[in-house]
């Protein structure tokens, strides 16, 4: 079996064909930018979704040395994402599979980062710290579902720190430059909010703005903030393996890049005799690949997503497992 997968949560489109197997046979992606480098318009991104689309899935198709009569089934990101964006996806999947007459499947795009991640950073049953923009969750798998141990209660790590780098004027994403201007920093106090197993950012970020207006060094904030951000998140994900008895922690999402937080995990990992290993990059942040892939592996364990329909706020444990035992 063929699956070709649309990713169009946010600001990325990306199509990707995998096989059965979890071969991925071709990945493409676009980013949209908004005109003054500031975030996410979500109307401009989805414009640019339904611009980029058909080219980048002929581009997927070629890499692939495909044509669409090969493609056995079509999986888009059905949620959770920016509606406007979401629906870019939906609707070029369905214009897809009524012209050449292919099954499409829906999938949970924090999922598709975890099944992906499972091959790619060989890993089985992994505790899972899914970072990227919009999201900030501590998973594992438990009883048919990929539980949500922890979360932010705000934004997610990835925009707060992109909401810090435009305050301290350093451009977007700000996260890989707060990351190399923190490699100079030293410690200055900030606060460090985590409560029961949720963490929370936004203080932080506002705390660490106002610094830098006091004249604190860019660099030591940048260090600062990554310090007590990514120290919250291996709290966590420390206490999750303790309870749940896990030997593996898995990294990803657009955040995984940081070396500073995969270091902290790595140390944590070990000390717990846990393994630990980071998503490779090049799938860590959106990409249709991880979409095909958990269509591929939703389709063939007999589930059944709902059509013609976006799920906006759709969390990864209400999505039934029904693939894994
Ligand atoms: P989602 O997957 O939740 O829809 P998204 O599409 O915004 O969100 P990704 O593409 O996975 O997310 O990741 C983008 C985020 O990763 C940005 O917020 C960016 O600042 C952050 N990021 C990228 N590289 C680094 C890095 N080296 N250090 C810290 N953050 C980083």
């Amino acid at each position: 079996m063929i699956c070709l997968g649309i990713e169009s949560t946010a600001h990325t489109f990306g199509v990707g064909i995998a096989d059965e197997k979890g071969n991925i046979l071709s990945d493409e992606k676009d980013t949209y930018k908004s005109k003054e480098g500031w975030g996410i318009i979500p109307i401009e991104s989805a414009e640019h979704h339904r611009e980029v689309a058909d080219s980048l899935i002929q581009k997927a198709l070629a890499a692939a040395s495909l044509e669409m009569k090969d493609i056995d089934l079509i999986s888009f990101s059905q949620g959770p994402g920016l509606a406007p964006c979401l629906y870019a996806g939906l609707n070029k999947t369905m214009e897809l599979s009524r012209n050449f007459s292919i099954p499409y499947i829906g999938v949970n795009h924090c999922v598709a980062h975890i099944e992906i991640g499972k091959i790619y950073a060989e890993q089985k049953d992994p505790v899972v710290v899914f970072t990227s923009g919009a999201n900030t969750q501590i998973i594992s798998f438990n009883n048919g579902r990929y539980r949500i141990f922890g979360e932010t209660m705000d934004v997610g790590l990835g925009n707060a720190l992109d909401k810090f780098g435009r305050s301290a004027g350093i451009g977007f994403p700000a996260g890989p430059k707060i990351e190399e201007l923190g490699r100079s920093g030293k410690w200055i106090e900030l606060p460090y909010v985590v409560k029961g197993m949720d963490l929370s950012f936004s203080g932080i970020v506002t705390e660490a703005s106002k610094r830098l207006e006091k004249g604190c060094r860019l660099e030591d904030v940048c260090f600062s903030i990554q310090e007590s951000m990514f120290s919250m998140v291996t709290e966590v994900t420390e206490r999750a393996i303790a309870h749940l008895g896990k030997e593996e922690v898995m990294l990803t999402g657009g955040v995984a890049a940081n070396r500073f937080l995969q270091e902290k995990l790595r140390i944590m990992s070990e000390e717990r005799k846990a393994r630990f290993s980071a998503c490779p990059m090049k799938l860590a942040g959106d990409n249709g690949a991880m979409i095909a892939w958990t269509g591929i592996l939703a389709h063939k364990s007999g589930y059944k997503s709902e059509k013609g329909k976006i799920l906006p706020r759709w969390r990864a444990d209400d999505m039934e497992i029904s693939w894994m035992k």
